[in-house]
């Protein structure tokens, strides 16, 4: 059976870094864990006068760096393992892109369809009440995550300001723009994932407006994602979805699937099922199709040995947080099928966080250009460093990334003195 447990996936992506980086056995030891795991009760009134209690977690990985840094996640499936994983994924994501913080990454055990607004905005802030103490913007900084947004963190925010009195903003990111947030955020990972694209598009002789897209999930980085490269001219000819009442199905266009009339579509009814611009395929259909360019952004693991096995495409982006399996990533390697990782193709949403963060405690604030002005650069950098010593030291583009974020995060931990 292959191994879908995150957090055994994420040591084993550390460890194999700290070996080709020929990186101090102890920096393995000290990154293996989070520093701080939480797990929180939380009781919450529902509508009907019942209380139902719901378990929550926020896990911080590494400070060495700075205070730790990312999302909180509602899902029926959080676990306390997940939470720790893509505490760890953080870290990695921070240090890829140079970001002054560590890991971190919260969750709640939750199917949020299945609550009221009032009942969110309860859990929302019962899971601040629990865990307050251990964030901060200069300790850990939460922002949105899946089926988490804008929304979510204005409560969250309200419940920290009246807990501690102080009107710290940058505690959070990913919060409405009147309340602090940064122009672009929304939009900052879609956008970031397109750069990435684009980039490997050109490094592998791939004419944008002859590369085909498959893409899994239209959240908040897929429907992004989606715009920005059909604005950039790639072909979006397949789409992965998912429904509450019929579970997975998928859309496809060999001409490439309008994002016009996707968005709208999906603004008039709420769900993609019915969309009548593109043919319904099976999820199995999916993975099948002939393309240049896969890119998942839903979960982890949708990406497994046995899909791995099908795909017939050039190139993984990977959109959403750990969406290929350890076993899925040997078979890729071995068929040659690049893999752009994670902590460098979707940090364009935490690097946004970053900027954010900044403006908070500036208290002076940028118009949209200027975001997009510093990002579309800074991720460049990256993915030119990175492909730099993936070409120097043969690397697989993971490989090669996990060791560049990894050479910074050791080298602060010992000028600290932990090792
Ligand atoms: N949840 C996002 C991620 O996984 C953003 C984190 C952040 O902005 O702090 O990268």
């Amino acid at each position: 059976m292959e191994n879908m447990n995150p957090i055994e996936n994420a040591r084993l992506q550390l460890k194999s870094a700290c070996e080709l980086g020929d990186i101090d056995k102890n920096v393995y030891e000290i990154l293996k864990n989070p520093q701080r795991v939480i797990e929180v009760s939380i009781p919450v009134k529902m509508d009907n006068g019942d209380v139902k209690v719901f378990t929550g977690y926020r896990s911080c990985h590494n400070t060495a760096v700075g205070p730790g840094k990312g999302g909180v996640r509602f899902h029926p499936n959080v676990t306390m393992d997940e939470v720790k994983a893509l505490s760890m994924w953080m870290s990695f994501k921070c240090g890829v892109m140079n970001l002054p913080y560590g890991g971190g990454k919260g969750g709640i055990k939750v199917d949020p369809s299945e609550l009221s607004q009032r009942e969110l905005e309860e859990l929302s802030r019962g899971y601040i009440r629990a865990i307050y103490k251990y964030l901060g913007d200069d300790i850990d900084i939460p922002a949105p995550d899946v089926n988490t947004n804008g929304k979510v963190m204005g409560w969250m925010l309200d419940e920290y300001i009246k807990l501690t009195g102080h009107h710290r903003p940058g505690t959070f990111t990913g919060k409405p723009i009147v309340l602090g947030g940064s122009k672009g955020r929304t939009e900052a990972t879609g956008l970031g994932v397109t750069y990435i694209t684009r980039n490997i598009c050109h490094k592998l002789g791939l004419k944008l407006s002859d590369t085909s897209v498959l893409l899994q999930g239209f959240g908040n980085v897929g429907s992004y994602t989606f715009k920005f490269l059909a604005e950039m001219g790639f072909k979006v000819i397949g789409l992965l979805e998912w429904d509450k009442e019929i579970g997975e199905y998928a859309l496809y266009n060999k001409n490439g699937i309008s994002y016009e009339k996707l968005s709208k579509f999906k603004e008039e009814n709420n769900s993609l099922v019915d969309f009548d611009g593109a043919s319904r395929i099976s999820a199995e259909e999916f993975w099948s199709l002939r393309a240049d360019i896969l890119i998942p952004a839903a979960l982890e693991n949708s990406v497994n040995e046995e899909i791995a096995e099908k795909l017939d495409i050039k190139v993984i982006v990977e959109g959403a947080n750990g969406p290929v399996t350890s076993a899925a990533d040997e078979i890729l390697k071995n068929r040659s099928i690049t893999v752009v990782p994670d902590i460098l193709a979707n940090s364009g949403g935490v690097t946004v966080s970053y900027y954010e963060w900044v403006q908070n405690r500036y208290g002076f604030y940028w118009n949209e250009a200027e975001v997009f002005n510093k990002l579309e650069p800074s991720m460049n950098e990256a993915f030119e460093n990175i492909w730099a010593i993936k070409e120097e030291k043969n690397l697989t583009f993971r490989q090669a990334t996990y060791v560049y974020s990894l050479i910074r995060i050791s080298e602060a931990m010992n000028y600290r003195g932990w090792f």
